[in-house]
């Protein structure tokens, strides 16, 4: 689904947290929004997700008006940084959630609710642990399950917030890397968070770097790094590496 974001703005209280923001990312594409903490990347993310209103712009979803739709019909699948999977519920359960609280008319049945849950035990490499509960399962895993029950419901937009940001460096690289496999398989539009340069350079097809509400250069990881566009982001490029 190709996103046009155009003229977002967003005020909370005095502070002026995002200031016109335009955008505009291809389907299929994965973007990553690269800023310092308060640069505004998460609101920018809830306002495509309809968690938040902006103040004025525009948000357009493969060819419809986004501004028309509340949350629950936009279909996007979000995962946070400490996403809570349901602790009573197995792997299995969890992942089969967003399909059995549909309304009935949309309820896939219980045999296309088992083979949905089963392409997603293999395409995310958790085949082993269906039967398992949260607690049983390393923080990694429990990412993978948090995942994939974002994807079960086969958003038409997937949006991560910080997704590995708990997790410790070695387990950030291997699930990078996973990312990248599943996002390649599922051809979801994927924009994802993160304040860690490495992660939206080895990440993102197109990295935009955020500052204080404004996008301070859009491109590729090659196009950033060596042609920063402003003293901005070479200091932030600078900082991080
Ligand atoms: P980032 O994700 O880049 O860290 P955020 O979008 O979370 O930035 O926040 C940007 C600014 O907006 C911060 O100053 C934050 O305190 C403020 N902010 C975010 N959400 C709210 C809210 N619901 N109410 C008031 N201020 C908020």
């Amino acid at each position: 689904m190709a996103i046009e974001i155009s003229g977002i703005s967003k005020q909370f209280g005095k502070t002026q947290v995002l200031r016109g923001i335009d955008l505009s990312i291809a389907d299929r594409e994965l973007v990553a929004l690269l800023g310092p903490s308060g640069s505004g990347k998460t609101t920018l993310l809830r306002i495509i997700a309809g968690l938040e209103w902006p103040d004025a712009g525009q948000l357009v979803v493969a060819g419809e008006d986004w501004m028309q739709l509340g949350a629950k019909d936009r279909r996007i699948g979000f995962v946070f940084q400490s996403y809570a999977l349901f602790p009573h519920m197995s792997v299995r359960e969890n992942l089969a959630f967003g399909l059995t609280v549909r309304p009935k008319a949309q309820r896939p049945s219980a045999a296309e609710i088992k083979s949905r849950v089963d392409e997603l035990l293999s395409l995310l490499q958790i085949d082993t642990l269906g039967d398992r509960y949260p607690a049983q399962l390393s923080g990694g895993q429990r990412q993978r399950v948090a995942l994939g029950r974002a994807l079960a419901i086969e958003p038409r937009v997937l949006l991560l917030d910080e997704p590995f940001g708990a997790l410790d460096a070695a387990i950030r690289r291997d699930l990078r890397r996973w990312l990248r496999d599943v996002h390649e398989r599922t051809g979801s539009t994927t924009i994802f968070v993160t304040h860690d340069q490495e992660e939206a350079f080895e990440l993102a097809d197109r990295v935009v770097v955020m500052e204080q509400g404004r996008i301070a250069q859009i491109g590729t990881a090659d196009q950033i790094h060596d042609h920063p566009a402003t003293p901005f982001v070479a200091r932030f490029m600078g900082a991080v590496i």
